[in-house]
This record gives C-alpha cells, sequence and structure tokens, in this order.
C-alpha cells in the first residue's frame, strides 16, 4: 500500500455537529476519520499530523512556510501528501505550494469540504476518498481535488461558497475529472518544473492589493508597501486620466516598488497592449500579470520580494512558468 501523509490545517471538513472546536483536538482527529471514512484504512498507509487547526482565514505566509517544510523533511518516507484545508484561502495555499514545491516530485492533493464530515449530506467523505486516491498515483502535481475535479493550484481559485464544485481553474483544463472513474489529464504531471534558484526560502506579502472600481478615490500607496497588486479591468485598464491614479503609479515609481496588473475577470488574462488605458499603465512601469490568478499572482510576487528581488525579478517572474502556471500562448490544449 502507498504511504500517504495527511496533515489536517482547519476548515469546514473537521468541524463537528456542535461546532467545538476542542472535540477536534489534534489527538482526536485520527479517529473521527477512521469514524467517519473507514475506507481511507484500505486505501493507503495512512498517517495522519495537525500542524494547525484554523479557519483558513487566518492563514499566514509562515503556516505555508510550515507545510512545504514538512513536505520536503517527510518526502522520503511519504508517496504523496493530501493537505485538509478551508476553503477561502485554500487557492491561496495550493498557489505558494505549487511554487515552493514545485520540483517535489510526489503529488500534493488539497482539499476540503462545504459541509463537515461528520454532517449528513457532506461532500466531505468524497472529497477526502478522491484526495487520497489521486495522492496514490504517483503524479507530481500539487493540486486542489474538489467535487468532480483535481485542479492545479496555481490555476486555481474559489468560485462558490456554497457548490459542491468550490473550485475552478479558469485558464487550465482540470488535472483530473472525478466520476465513475477517475480520468487524468494527459499532461497531468508531464513537464519539468523548477523554482528559479535562490527562491522560496523566506516570503514576504508586505503587498499592496487593490481592486478599483469605477469613481474609486485612489488614496496614497500605504507607508511601508514594498509591490502593488492591482486587479484591473478586463485586459488590464484602469482609469489612466484621473490625477489622483497617476500620482498613486508615479509614487509606486519613484519608490520603486514592483506594480503587477491582473484581471477582475476569471477568465482570459491581462494584455496591457490591448488598450490605451492598459498601454499607459504599462508605460508608468507596470508589469503584466498575464493569465495569473490573483492567487497565482500573489505569490509569485511573495516569492520574489521574500528573495529581496524588486522590480526587474518581478519582471523576469512574471514572464516565465515556474510551475505550469498558464502563461499566454502556452496554455494546454484543452481537455
Ligand atoms: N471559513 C472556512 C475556511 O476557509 C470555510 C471552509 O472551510 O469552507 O476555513
Amino acid at each position: 500500500m502507498r504511504r500517504i501523509l495527511l496533515l489536517h490545517t482547519g476548515g469546514t471538513l473537521g468541524m463537528t455537529p456542535s461546532g467545538d472546536p476542542a472535540a477536534l483536538a489534534p489527538g482526536r482527529f485520527l479517529d473521527h476519520l477512521q469514524e467517519q471514512v473507514p475506507e481511507l484504512g484500505r486505501m493507503a498507509e495512512l498517517s495522519v499530523e495537525v500542524p494547525f487547526n484554523q479557519d483558513s482565514a487566518c492563514v499566514e505566509p509562515s503556516h505555508v512556510l510550515l507545510l512545504a517544510r514538512r513536505i520536503r523533511e517527510a518526502a522520503a518516507r511519504f508517496d504523496g501528501f493530501v493537505i485538509i484545508h478551508g476553503t477561502d484561502t485554500m487557492a491561496f495555499t495550493a498557489s505558494m505550494l505549487g511554487f515552493l514545491l514545485a520540483d517535489l516530485g510526489k503529488p500534493v492533493v488539497l482539499t476540503g469540504s462545504q459541509r463537515p464530515l461528520a454532517f449528513v449530506r457532506s461532500d466531505a467523505r468524497s472529497n477526502l476518498v478522491n484526495a487520497v486516491d489521486l495522492a496514490c498515483r504517483a503524479i507530481p502535481e500539487v493540486g486542489i481535488c474538489f467535487g468532480t475535479h483535481w485542479l492545479r493550484g496555481v490555476g486555481s481559485d474559489k468560485q462558490s461558497v456554497h457548490q459542491f464544485e468550490a473550485f475552478h481553474s479558469p485558464n487550465l483544463p482540470p488535472l483530473a475529472e472525478i466520476g465513475a472513474e477517475i480520468r487524468l489529464h494527459g499532461e497531468a504531471g508531464q513537464f519539468p518544473r523548477q523554482l528559479p534558484a535562490g527562491l522560496g526560502a523566506a516570503l514576504d506579502l508586505t503587498i499592496c492589493t487593490v481592486t478599483p472600481h469605477p469613481g474609486m478615490a485612489w488614496f496614497p500607496v500605504p507607508e511601508g508597501a514594498k509591490a502593488v497588486l492591482i486587479q484591473a479591468f478586463g485586459a488590464g485598464t484602469l482609469p489612466m486620466e484621473r490625477p489622483d491614479l497617476k500620482a498613486f503609479l508615479e509614487v509606486c515609481r519613484q519608490r520603486q516598488l514592483p506594480v503587477v496588473v491582473t484581471s477582475q475577470c476569471p477568465f482570459g488574462g491581462v494584455d496591457l497592449s490591448a488598450y490605451e488605458m492598459g498601454r499607459k499603465i504599462e508605460a508608468m512601469g507596470a508589469i503584466s500579470g498575464g493569465l495569473h490568478t490573483r492567487w497565482a499572482a500573489l505569490a509569485k510576487l511573495g516569492i520574489v520580494l521574500g528573495a529581496g528581488g524588486g522590480i526587474e525579478q518581478a519582471r523576469t517572474a512574471f514572464a516565465t512558468s515556474w510551475a505550469g502556471e498558464p502563461m499566454p500562448g502556452a496554455a494546454w490544449p484543452q481537455a
């Protein structure tokens, strides 16, 4: 049997009907799993650890580094890894781990649920069983297994607070479709990936993120911000005639802050050459986030800043695929 390390980090899946988190103290989680999903024991030789147990809204870079470190330490002794994680920031953690563990060579499957495992009609049981199944398949990908799909972490985002299909990867086909059989995409795990040397030891998310709306006042960039991530309109446009936006970008330029532009639209990505309002942003030195999701862009920027990088390092990072994140003109063929 394959040896799988299951890391429980919190979220809805492990909540008890009483909602009492103490009932699932670290030592109790394995018992709870064995009671609720006894078939897991027939699927793999499972070890369970609880590195932390919290709402995923409370995830910090230190938690993600802890997971990355634990998985690397344990890599020689396990065939695959399952991480139970709250859904709210699962796509962030999956993006970070997708980059940090790009060269791990083993499956890392993140999962969670919309209803707790102990509830009737819960999606937790099937998500867990599917996640363990995928982790046993020796496919070197970091991805989210949820509902009927396994999605590459660096291309994924949460799309629903209600539906059992809580995640999508808008610009990449799924790694696997999960139905009566698990159908793997032919390209899952098929290409070399590597975080560039010198990156990933530390993360720095001192990043000012902005999601503009029509008529928004552009307040000055906060003191201490080391980069700016703007989730712009459409293909990457902003109201470039606004004096307060010009002043905002001018301060970024003076302070030499990387300014990365992603899109508010999940499908398709940024092309700063497409419209005058995009060309003007580019002329002020902004970097196109291309097809990066907001989470992949945040993770990449956090990794660059963590290594002390600035504008040029960020520009290179966004022009390069580190871990199979979708890039303009290089997306997978549709499944
Ligand atoms: N608030 C929860 C969390 O992200 C939601 C969930 O797990 O679905 O931790």
